[in-house]
């Protein structure tokens, strides 16, 4: 990762500069794929970590577009593996000793909330919620969904749907420009 394009990306794209979080959300550069992995070549690898005995074990790897230039044309701008479903982000925030959490749209946001000292998980697109996933979110004091002001209200819509489901929620919205991080301060 340390003076990677993606290093680069994280930085510039995302203002994600804490060495300190980059580790422990264990980012990645492929510089030289795996077998089967060749068409994440020059993309950020973007783990799903859960609590291992040793450190943490990886549940899936999620791959981000970093090209500057690219349409995304033949790929999607986040690419998840081959039948793995979707996933909630960050799940070691729901072992945290907390009375609130905070539910993100995608990993980006994700990542932002925890720059700001949050708990957060992440929900992969305004598709990816599974009414299932609400189990996860009973006995919070709290729990924040937070949309993103200027989608034309598609987070809106997605987070209202989570809130149905989960007892404590709460929705927030904040605003977003492109490349930037969310303003998501508590
Ligand atoms: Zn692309």
């Amino acid at each position: 990762m340390a003076d990677s394009p993606a290093f680069d990306y994280v930085a510039n794209r995302r203002g994600i500069t804490d060495p300190a979080l980059i580790r422990r959300l264990g980012l990645g550069y492929v510089g030289e794929p795996s077998t089967s992995h060749e068409r994440f070549q020059g993309m950020l690898a973007v783990p799903y970590l859960r609590h291992g005995y040793s450190g943490p074990n990886v549940t899936t790897i999620r791959f981000a577009c970093i090209a500057d230039d690219c349409a995304h044309e033949h790929h999607d701008k986040i690419s998840s593996l081959p039948g793995h479903g979707v996933r909630l982000y960050n799940t070691r925030d729901l072992l945290a000793p907390a009375d609130e959490i905070c539910i993100c749209l995608g990993e980006w946001d994700t990542i932002t909330a925890l720059t700001y000292g949050l708990h957060a998980v992440g929900v992969q697109s305004v598709t990816g919620w599974k009414p299932y996933m609400a189990q996860a979110f009973q006995g919070y004091k709290k729990v924040r969904i937070f949309t993103r002001i200027g989608d034309r209200d598609q987070s809106m819509q997605w987070a209202n749907e989570l809130a149905a489901q989960i007892p404590a929620a709460i929705v927030e919205s904040h605003p977003v420009a492109r490349g930037e991080p969310a303003a998501l301060r508590p």
